[in-house]
């Protein structure tokens, strides 16, 4: 499972995911209470307002953008791709008057842009997005640009479904007023249970909105029920709920500082082997996301033979993209272990030659291996 999520699992998550408990007693209430103390510090942040959700990335964005934004609510979505412009998306159908600011394939905005939207719009709420797994883009930028929307007055959500706990985020360090994340990406838990917190701003808006948020299930305030008071909301998923835990202890055993620099040996190594078969990394380093790799298909193949050969002969799963020209290989939690590494690899050049494309593949394992051991020489120092 190298693809861009969901990712491989520990096997203490699995366990955890085997059990059901009461989803109101006690030991509900204690394991919610670790779950917020635990999400704190992945969040880097110490807000109270972190609530878990029962759904996709994709319903935390949605509770995120349903409780700040209403019909009227000037929202500014600055769209990298697939992920970000689903947050305009979601702006336009609760009625707010979106405005987008929209960014070419492989490019982040520049701050100038960014402010001179800002000036134009006027936002209440800016989108954005961390890492654009569609495209494999890093908003390398994110600091400056949730300065700006500050200075502004707008509140900014990020959606920081494949970097949370890969790349370095710092909520409250960096004015960020609302975090998202689904649990099958960089947390390496299950898919269906996802996080969301909000700064103190963040949520006086929610507390404070007139009409209700027509999502019922999203709404914020009667979350809070379930994940402050140990009241009744809908049945969490408690088995999913337990997962995330699972996960969450496993970050902060091995501490956010370390599973970056994982990450970071990983996916470089991974990047430096993939050049060295000869195939070429679609986004330019100065704003490539680690978290996943795409990868520039050659002449002649497309992202589905590549995918379907790459699993049938090699048991590898990888990853197309919307109709992008690539292929992509995640990098997020259990994916960064060296031996996936060696085993995707060895399949990608396979893979294409298999199909035709000549790669040089002894050259790619050598590159890998040397990038590996060169990251641990340093390690040790
Ligand atoms: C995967 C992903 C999402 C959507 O998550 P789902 O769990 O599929 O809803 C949103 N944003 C980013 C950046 C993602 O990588």
């Amino acid at each position: 499972m190298m693809g861009a999520g969901p990712v491989p699992i520990p096997d203490a998550v699995a366990k955890a995911n085997t059990v059901v408990i009461n989803h109101l007693g006690d030991t509900m209430a204690r394991v919610i209470h670790q779950v917020k103390t635990m999400a704190r510090y992945v969040f880097q942040t110490r807000s109270n307002w972190v609530l878990g959700v029962a759904g996709p990335g994709s319903a935390a964005m949605e509770m995120a953008i349903s409780n700040l934004a209403w019909p009227g609510t000037r929202v500014l979505s600055i769209v990298n791709g697939f992920f970000s412009q689903r947050m305009a998306e979601m702006a336009g159908r609760v009625g707010a008057e979106v405005t987008t600011l929209d960014v070419a394939d492989r490019q982040i905005a520049s701050l100038e842009a960014v402010a001179q939207a800002i000036e134009r719009t006027r936002p209440a709420v800016v989108t954005i997005v961390h890492g654009e797994t569609s495209n494999t883009v890093w908003n390398r930028e994110l600091k400056e640009i949730v300065q700006l929307a500050k200075a502004a007055g707008a509140l900014v959500v990020v959606d920081a479904v494949c970097t949370l706990s890969t790349m370095p985020l710092e909520m409250d360090a960096w004015g960020i007023d609302v975090v998202i994340t689904g649990g099958q990406k960089g947390l390496s838990s299950i898919p269906g249970v996802s996080l969301i917190a909000f700064s103190d701003a963040a949520w006086e808006r929610v507390r404070t909105r007139t009409a209700p948020n027509t999502h019922w299930c999203l709404d914020a305030i009667l979350a809070e029920n379930f994940w402050h008071n140990a009241g009744y909301h809908y049945t969490a998923p408690v088995s999913g709920v337990l997962a995330l835990h699972e996960a969450l202890r496993l970050v902060c055993t091995e501490t956010l500082e370390k599973r970056f620099a994982r990450h970071l040996r990983c996916s470089l190594a991974l990047q430096s082997g993939v050049s060295a078969l000869g195939l070429a990394l679609y986004t330019p380093q100065t704003c490539r996301l680690n978290s996943v790799v795409g990868i520039g298909l050659p002449e002649g193949v497309t992202a589905r033979e590549v995918c379907n050969h790459i699993s049938q002969q090699y048991q590898v799963e990888i990853a197309g993209s919307f109709g992008l020209p690539i292929v992509r290989i995640g990098q997020m939690g259990e994916q960064c272990r060296e031996h996936n590494l060696f085993r995707t690899v060895h399949a990608l050049g396979r893979t294409m030659s298999d199909l035709g494309v000549k790669v040089d593949l002894p050259a790619g394992v050598a590159a890998l291996e040397e990038s590996l051991s060169a990251g641990s020489r340093e390690a040790r120092r």
